[in-house]
């Protein structure tokens, strides 16, 4: 019983998945991972022609025009998770509101954007002509620049660098602490204080005698 059982599925499921395996790893060298930005890049694409499988009415990638990538876009927001305040909320313009209101989620107009830049790149790589390169059309460019210009009113945020702490304070000061970042506070009370306490006991003292 043992033996024959034992042998039966031990060696077959080996042998599957070791021969699978071994066909697979064609010189895995040769084949680098893909970046992150290549796999989702590839992901964004499929993505794309995922929804024009499904579009209705049915849409090839031929016929597609800036029109129909906005129509995307617009679609990809029911997936959003960036809340954009309505002109109406008492938030709007409000970079961290202090309680939840109704406005919709929406993607980030950054999200966008690079999404845009990814499937314009897909779309040339998969044999498209850039002349007829749909993500590369005025209206879409024009709908991202909707995008952003509403997106930084309604939450205040402009869509700028912001500052660096770090270039800052290096300029300032002490080669010693720009290590903890957690001590800073501590560290400049304590400079602060020691400053004026000596310089102010031992002024008045000198001075009197
Ligand atoms: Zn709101």
């Amino acid at each position: 019983m043992d033996p024959t059982s034992g042998p039966g599925p031990g060696p077959s499921q080996p042998d599957g998945p070791s021969n699978s395996s071994a066909g697979k790893s064609r010189s895995p060298a040769a084949t680098p991972p893909l970046s992150r930005y290549e796999s989702q890049k590839r992901r964004d694409w499929n993505t794309f022609l995922q929804y024009l499988k499904n579009h209705k009415p049915p849409l090839t990638l031929s016929r597609c025009s800036g029109a129909h990538v906005i129509e995307f876009l617009k679609y990809l927001d029911q997936f959003g998770k960036t809340k954009v305040h309505v002109t109406g909320c008492p938030y709007f313009g409000h970079p961290n509101p202090p309680a939840p209101c109704a406005c919709p989620l929406r993607q980030a107009w950054g999200s966008l954007d690079a999404l845009i830049g990814r499937l314009r790149a897909a779309f040339e790589e998969n044999g498209g002509q850039p002349e007829s390169n749909p993500f590369g059309a005025r209206a879409v460019r024009i709908y991202l620049r909707e995008v952003k210009d509403s997106q930084a009113k309604a939450r205040g945020v402009p869509y700028e660098k912001k500052k660096r702490k770090r270039t800052s304070a290096a300029t300032t000061t002490v080669e010693d602490t720009p290590a903890d970042d957690g001590d800073a506070g501590d560290g400049g009370e304590d400079g602060e204080t020691g400053g004026i306490n000596s310089t102010g006991e031992v002024d008045p003292v000198t001075s009197t005698v």
